[in-house]
Formats: structure tokens, sequence, C-alpha cells
């Protein structure tokens, strides 16, 4: 067992700079062309792992533009390696899913896009804890247990995702497919910004409202105009008044797009709205709400019609006993490494709320420390790259060892 520290510890140097091989590598959500290029790098990076790779093409997901069409896009592939036992893909408790995304946040556009090394052992760059860091950390834990340990009473499935950062729209029919055939799942986000480990997160929801008025011109034909701005104007209003009526529901009117020339009625407005839910009443209680905006406000004898699209993509992920657990195993492991874990609650989704949805217990938070995701400030911890994968190693090691 040590042994496996010890090996891990003497990768270090390897992680970091593949991780900024990795990262300097653009693989925004809506990049297909940086996505297929990380892709065919990552297929490479987990030949180690000594089993095929399987590249499975996605379903296209629909966007909705600010002009109210709907399009259709395309993601990049899911990898998906099986090592261990249990060579068919049976179904078992056994079973182990070890999934992260390799899409970030940062588009072609960004500023942001190469590694940089800072003090303190830290480096900075796109995606060096969200979540490329973690695809580092799976990597290694991966090879070391395929290295230290007996698998064959086990099933180690890995999985690589493209488009986590847009709510995973395309992968979620592959965990409509594949969540039945394992017993847990471990995900490689990264913990919180103290170090803590995330115990339960809310579930989150986009939905998007377009609605439909009349154009005219402003002056000579003023009142024929049906102001779809004013329209999606009073109905968001509204729909921002359902803030503090359920503790642990918000509601962000976060982007409305309508109009052109100043002169003219306009005849549209996009409307995008996130929330945010703590129970499965919460989800149910928002989306009746939503719904009864849309249907008061849709009013075509009057000249406006409004429609939605969208949905709580990500349930709420909610402590069960499988959950417990698998923490307790992630607490077992730690004590092993002379550790102790924190758990904290998050407002943030991530798949591991689609994986719980679907009756996979999962810890999501099992790739490196750092902080500032989401932004041009985002670092890693280099030393906690071989330290979490050993943490992982551990709880590999006890599940393979019953
Ligand atoms: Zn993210």
């Amino acid at each position: 067992m040590n042994q496996a520290y010890d090996w891990l510890q003497t990768r270090s140097n390897d992680m970091a700079s593949e991780l900024e091989t990795l990262c300097n590598i653009n693989s925004s959500s809506d990049n297909l062309d940086g996505l297929l290029r990380a892709a065919d790098w990552l297929t490479q990076y987990f030949q180690p792992l000594g089993v095929p790779c399987e590249r499975i093409e996605l379903p296209t997901y629909p966007v909705i533009d600010d002009l109210g069409n709907e399009t259709n896009s395309t993601t990049g592939p899911a990898l998906r390696w099986d090592m261990g036992g249990a060579g068919d893909r049976g179904v078992d408790q056994k079973n182990v899913l070890l999934t992260i995304h390799y899409d970030t946040v940062y588009g072609l556009q960004d500023p942001f896009q190469k590694c940089t090394l800072l003090e303190g052992g830290r480096m900075r760059g796109p995606g060096v804890i969200d979540a490329k860091g973690g695809i580092v950390v799976m990597r290694y834990a991966a090879i070391a247990a395929r290295k230290f340990l007996d698998l064959s009473p086990l099933r180690l499935t890995v999985v690589l995702t493209p488009d986590e950062e847009i709510g995973s729209p395309s992968t979620i029919t592959l965990w409509n497919k594949i969540a039945h055939e394992f017993g847990s799942a471990l995900l490689f986000e990264p913990s919180m910004a103290d170090g803590s480990l995330v115990s339960s997160r809310k579930g989150t929801g986009t939905f998007t409202i377009v609605v439909h008025g009349k154009a005219a011109h402003a002056g000579r034909n003023f009142n024929a105009g049906r102001n779809a701005v004013v329209h999606a104007s009073r109905m968001v209003a509204d729909l921002h008044e359902l803030n503090g009526q359920r503790p642990n529901v918000t509601v962000n009117v976060g982007r409305i797009r309508g109009g052109h020339a100043v002169n003219v009625v306009p005849d549209l407005a996009v409307t995008r709205v996130n929330v945010r839910v703590g129970s499965m009443e919460d989800q149910r209680w928002i989306e009746s709400q939503v719904q009864r905006f849309v249907e008061t406000y849709n009013v075509p004898d009057q000249g406006y019609t409004v429609s939605v699209q969208g949905s709580i993509h990500a349930p709420p992920k909610i402590q069960d006993e499988g959950t417990n657990d698998l923490m307790k195993r992630v607490e077992r492991s730690a004590e092993k490494l002379g550790e102790s874990i924190r758990w904290k609650e998050s407002g943030g989704a991530s798949d591991g709320n689609k994986l719980q949805g679907l009756n996979l217990p999962n810890v999501d938070t099992l790739g490196p420390d750092g902080d500032g995701l989401h932004s041009d400030q985002e670092w890693v911890s280099l030393a906690s790259l071989p330290r979490k994968a050993s943490l992982v190693f551990g709880i590999l090691e006890e599940m393979a060892s019953e």
C-alpha cells in the first residue's frame, strides 16, 4: 500500500507537466475542434490503463439563440475504458464508475488560454482544477490500482465527458443508459476552496422563455405594436418575486435579449432564468411556477405568445444511505494518509446530481485543491495531485479487498 503512495509521489512532476499540456488545449464546451483534439490527446494519455478506449458519439443538443431560433449543436465524444474483473458489462454493486468532464468554460475568444507557474507550488490556468486536474488525479489513481491491486473482484469503468459545463445535455443520454451498471461512482470535481469535500448539492436548471409580440414603427404606427421587451419585463419581475418564498429556492433572471432599432417596437424578447432548488418538492414547485407564469403571460388574443424550453436538468444531490457509506470510505482512506475530511454543502451542481438522480450514489469532489474556477484566477495546488490520487487509491483498495 505504501508502495502505491510512494509511486504516486514520484510521479508528481509528470502530473504537473501533463496537466499543463492538457490545459493548454482549449476545450471549451462550444469549441468542437478543441474537444476533438482533447479527446484524441486523452485517448493516448489513458493508454497505460491497458484496456481499449471506447469512443462514444453523443447526440446533438438543442440551443435557442438570441433570435429565439432553435438549432442543434454537436459536442465531442465521451471516452470509456473498462478495467478489472467482470469482463462483460454486467450489472453489479461492485462496479465502480470513475468520471469527470474534459470541457471547460473558457471560449476561444477568452484571453485566458495558457498555464503559468505561481509561487508556493501553484499553477494557474484554464481548467487546472475544473476539471482537468481531476482528469490527472483520476488517471493516476486508476493506473496505481492496476499496478498495485488485484482488481479481479471489481470492475472499474473510467468515463470522460465533453459537456458538463453546459449541463451535460448530450451526456445525459449516456448516463440514462449506463448508470444502472454501477454500485457507486467517484467524480473528480475540485474540492471546495477551504479543502472540504461536498456532501450535498442543490439542484439546478435553466429555462429559456421566448416572448413574441408585434413589430411596428414607433412613430407612425405605435399602437399597432406589441412590445415583447415590456411584456417580458413584467413577467420576469413576477418571476423574481418567487425568491424568498421557499428557503432553498433561488431564481436568477440572468439574461434578457430583445429589440434592435430604438424606433421600432420590439417583437421579440428571449429571457434566460437559472434556478436552484434544495429538494424534490422545491423542484416540483418551481417547475409548476414557471409553467404558471408562461401560461399567464401567453395571451395570443392580446398579441403576445410566450413559450418556454428547459427544466431542472440536475436534481438536488441529497445525502442518502449509499452516499453516506461512500463518504465513510473516503474518510477511512484519508485516515490512512493521516488526514481528515471535512464536508460541506454546495449550491453548485455537478454530474454527481444527475447520477444520484439515477440512483447511483457518488462522491463528486475527489479532484485537486485550488480555487478561482470559472475565472482567470483559476489555480491548482500541484502537491494535491498525488495526494488526491493516493486518497482515491485507498478507496479502491478497500473496495477491491471486500
Ligand atoms: Zn465548472
